[in-house]
């Protein structure tokens, strides 16, 4: 199959990819037609532009291909390069990481009873002292994006940072053979024998053709985003009570109110009703206050304007507790996050789909990929109904990911990791958390590394096999 498509010219057109033969014209649009109405929407005439056909040069193949530098796509890309796989890693940020390094987030769930990949992260992060002293879930996120960046290196990673993927193409027998990147260098054709979507919305795995779930079931709501930002200028001592990582405040629970009450006092009602701050490092806070509702994950018009409202809310917060004076008074923004914080956009139907029956049950699988212990989440999806988390019926008991869950139901040689799985909406609120995200990559990495070795589909695949080649190369 790889040599056939080598051999072949992919024509790129409108909404998808159609492979041509190799005497395919490209096809000039003339001048002056490119432009064309196309009907109307809601009364609103609309004027679509009809893009040329182009030729797309193909990189050289790998063996695979993954897509989304986050946590998820980080552990798939290092473990299928341990493994011996020619491995690339399409990242549109200009660093690794994701949420965990765009994003600002700062702190790492459902991670204590994760060996692997997880493991030895927050191991290293320790070793660094990148890790806080009162709770070791809380990193700095600049000594991460160093970190993922010389694991990436250090197994062999071919990492393609600024670089987005924005189309697909399937070869023979449903296969994904292809995924197509806009960047700097224009438009480039990936080829490979396996595929990992670990975009977090699902773009490689919609662009090839998968189906896919968003939000709630029934009315379609989702969580909302969040805009993190760091902060500097304050002693810990002095704002011990309100943060919620250090022993002095008693808890989560009574730092968060106590930072509510402050803002409050300063005259301000965050937009996020549990307003929380952490120490990463003296000197050095994390602060989530921001609550940006409604906006779907995959329209960028939403999502700038949640931008630039959430950099503004972060901002008039901290100028707001600054005006209070002590011990506010040097309190200062050093960095909002590049990438607003998104928890959750499409689920890509799998061979399995995690269920909130499954968290009731507290489900066990054969292919189990990881056990997942964090409760379900769920952010508020509307301002009417509470600021802080929603309320949901189903209380969660540990339970297991299977790995049927990371491929593909749709496409083939495909897998996903993390966020973009296959689950329904409650089970999606427990199962996100990046300690979660980094297992699936790794299993998603080791699978799709053995297939492309063996010759075979993800699905072929027999899960102790893969489990096995994930014990191979665990350094924790
Ligand atoms: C505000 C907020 C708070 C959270 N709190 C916590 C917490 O306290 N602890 C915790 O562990 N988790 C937390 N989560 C994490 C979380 O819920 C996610 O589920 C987690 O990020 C999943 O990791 P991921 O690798 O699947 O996705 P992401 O971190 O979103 O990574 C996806 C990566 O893919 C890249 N990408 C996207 N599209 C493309 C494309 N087309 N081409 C190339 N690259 C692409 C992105 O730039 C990104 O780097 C939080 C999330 C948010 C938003």
């Amino acid at each position: 199959m790889t040599g056939e498509i080598a051999r072949r010219t992919f024509m790129l057109s409108g909404a998808g990819a159609v492979a041509m033969g190799a005497a395919g014209p490209a096809v000039e649009p003339a001048p002056g037609d490119a432009a064309r109405s196309a009907g109307s929407a809601g009364g609103k005439a609309m004027e679509v532009y009809e893009e040329p056909a182009q030729e797309v040069p193909i990189e050289p193949e790998a063996d695979v291909v993954v897509s989304g530098g986050g946590p998820a796509g980080v552990a798939a890309a290092v473990t299928a390069a341990r493994l011996g796989a020619k491995t690339r890693l399409i990242e549109v940020n200009g660093c690794l990481g994701g949420v965990w390094t765009a994003g600002l987030l700062s702190w790492i769930l459902d991670a204590s009873n994760k060996g692997g990949i997880m493991a030895e992260i927050l191991a290293e992060l320790d070793r660094r002292g990148a890790l806080a002293h009162y709770e070791r879930k809380c990193y700095d996120p600049e000594a991460m994006k160093l970190l993922l960046d010389q694991m990436c290196l250090d197994a062999g990673v071919t990492v393609h940072l600024h670089t987005r993927a924005v189309a697909a193409a399937r070869g023979g027998q449903n296969r994904l053979a292809l995924a197509i990147t806009e960047s700097k260098s224009g438009r480039r054709a990936f080829g490979g024998r396996v595929f990992v979507d670990a975009t977090g919305d699902g773009d490689l795995a919609t662009l090839a053709g998968c189906g896919f779930d968003v939000g709630r079931e029934g009315s379609g709501e989702t969580q909302p985003l969040s805009m993190i930002g760091l902060l500097a200028g304050i002693r810990r001592e002095a704002v011990a009570p309100f943060v919620c990582n250090l022993p002095e405040a008693g808890g989560h629970g009574a730092a968060k109110d106590r930072l509510l009450a402050e803002m409050r006092r300063a005259g301000l009602d965050p937009s996020y009703a549990r307003p929380t701050m952490f120490c990463i490092r003296d000197g050095l806070f994390c602060l989530m206050a921001n609550h940006e509702y409604g906006v779907p994950a995959t329209d960028a018009d939403a999502i700038s304007q949640a931008t630039l409202r959430g950099r503004a809310e972060v901002h008039a917060l901290v100028a707001g507790l600054r005006a209070l004076g002590e011990p506010w008074a040097g309190v200062q923004v050093v960095a909002t996050a590049e990438h607003i914080g998104v928890r959750e956009g499409r689920r890509i139907h799998g061979r399995y789909t995690v269920t909130a029956q499954d968290l009731i049950d507290g489900k066990r699988h054969d292919d189990a990929v990881c056990r997942t212990t964090f409760s379900v989440d769920v952010h508020s999806t509307s301002p009417a109904k509470t600021k802080g988390i929603m309320h949901e019926k189903v209380r969660a008991k540990p339970y297991d990911i299977p790995y049927r869950a990371l491929i593909a139901r749709d496409v083939d040689g495909l897998l996903t990791a993390g966020r973009c799985i296959s689950g329904d909406f409650l089970a999606h609120s427990s199962y996100r958390v990046t300690g979660n995200a980094v297992a699936m990559g790794e299993a998603a990495g080791a699978a799709a590394a053995l297939a492309a070795s063996g010759n075979r589909m993800p699905h072929e695949l027999d899960w102790a096999a893969v489990r096995d080649a994930i014990q191979s190369v665990s350094r924790a």
